[in-house]
């Protein structure tokens, strides 16, 4: 007798797992190695939640978290100018797509999505049973009209993100409004805003204002990535009192550590952080577009703290020639764009040697 594993599973896109770097640094015997490959706020976390965790995160661990996470809901409230009841919490956003999908989707009913794009919307609508209908990026963006137009009868979820992963793209406040305008009210749009904190103010749309007025909409931001806080798990979203209601229905009492909620709320406290480090980055991704440019390898313009870059036919030998040199970067084959890879902007010393050691490698393998 054999264990019957629910037949969909072996129908799940596969997550190919970034290296580590205690990997690499094994593997190639290497005493530095830089990850670039997962889009982290490699700076880190602000000064005072640093000290936070060091002085005192371990208090009170024996008991459970506060299961409505009412301090940092009540904080994001405050930021937003929105009530608490509009707030959940997830054990990063992740868990809030996973949710989403668990409410909504049913057997045989579909969400639309980008090709490609972030990889767990497909794999939490499989999970319930659901399909994906996929309409390719248009010069690598996401084609809005397009997808707005694929909407049907079955269709329960719009997924769309802003900045686009793993392109950078944006999406622009005109194509925003033309598809909320159209949309049928009883489709759910997801905008997640992964990397909200990277646009510039001017290309930033007010999703959150937008949830006032379209009751089918749920705004996602997450902490792992601006807020430098990825390994602690901690993402939320914003909408209409009835869709967060439904939500909690079925979301986990305690799915949000007590150090993640605390974490976060002293990050929101210390906001403007998250404006240097967009500064700092967007001052380096400069520096890669100019020497890209005098390099004249084509790359696509990001509006987040990652590039596409152009490596050509022979990517995937330069992608591991990078990793004998120290660098984890995340080829294109495992985001669904072959001959480009993606690269996560870090601090300036490292995105030095970074620039220096991919030059070199590309012209061994351009020339
Ligand atoms: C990183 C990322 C997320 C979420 O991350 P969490 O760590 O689960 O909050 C969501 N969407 C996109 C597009 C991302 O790149």
């Amino acid at each position: 007798m054999t264990l019957k594993f629910k037949p969909w599973l072996n129908q799940l896109p596969e997550y190919v797992a970034g290296r580590t770097i205690e990997e690499i640094k094994k593997k190639y015997n290497l005493e530095n190695v830089y990850k670039l490959a997962s889009n982290e706020n490699i700076f880190g976390p602000c000064r005072q939640v640093k000290d936070f965790i060091k002085n005192s995160a371990g208090q009170d661990v024996n008991y459970y978290p506060d299961s409505d996470c009412r301090e940092i809901r009540g904080k994001i409230a405050s930021v937003f100018g929105i009530l608490p009841e509009n707030v959940i919490l997830g054990n990063g956003t992740d868990q809030i797509i996973e949710m989403i999908c668990d409410c909504f989707v049913n057997d045989d009913e579909n969400v639309v999505i980008a090709d490609p794009t972030f990889l767990i919307y497909e794999k939490a609508a499989l999970k319930c049973g659901g399909s994906v209908i996929k309409i390719p990026l248009k010069d690598f963006r996401q084609d809005i009209p397009k997808m707005a137009d694929s909407v049907n009868a079955g269709t329960r979820i719009l997924f769309l993100t802003n900045p686009h992963n793993p392109t950078g793209a944006n999406i622009t406040k005109g194509e925003f409004e033309n598809m909320m305008g159209k949309i049928s009210s009883d489709i759910l749009i997801v905008m997640d805003e992964a990397y909200y904190e990277y646009l510039s103010e001017g290309d930033k749309i007010d999703t959150v204002g937008y949830t006032k007025k379209y009751l089918n909409l749920i705004t996602l931001r997450t902490f792992s990535k601006a807020y430098g806080l990825a390994g602690l798990r901690v993402g939320y979203g914003i909408a209409g009192s009835d869709i967060i209601s439904g939500l909690n229905k079925i979301r986990l009492p305690f799915n949000v550590s007590s150090i993640a909620q605390k974490t976060a709320v002293i990050a929101l406290e210390n906001k403007g952080y998250v404006n240097d480090i967009r500064d700092k980055i967007l001052k380096e991704k400069e520096k890669f577009y100019c020497v890209f440019k005098t390099e004249g390898i084509s790359f696509i313009k990001s509006y987040s703290n990652f590039i596409l870059v152009r490596s050509g036919e022979k990517n995937t030998e330069i992608v591991e020639e990078l990793l004998r040199n120290g660098f984890i970067v995340r080829p294109g084959e495992n985001l669904g764009i072959p001959g480009y890879m993606r690269v996560t902007i870090s601090i300036p010393e490292i995105n030095d040697k970074f620039l220096k050691a991919f030059i070199k490698i590309y012209k061994n393998y351009n020339s």
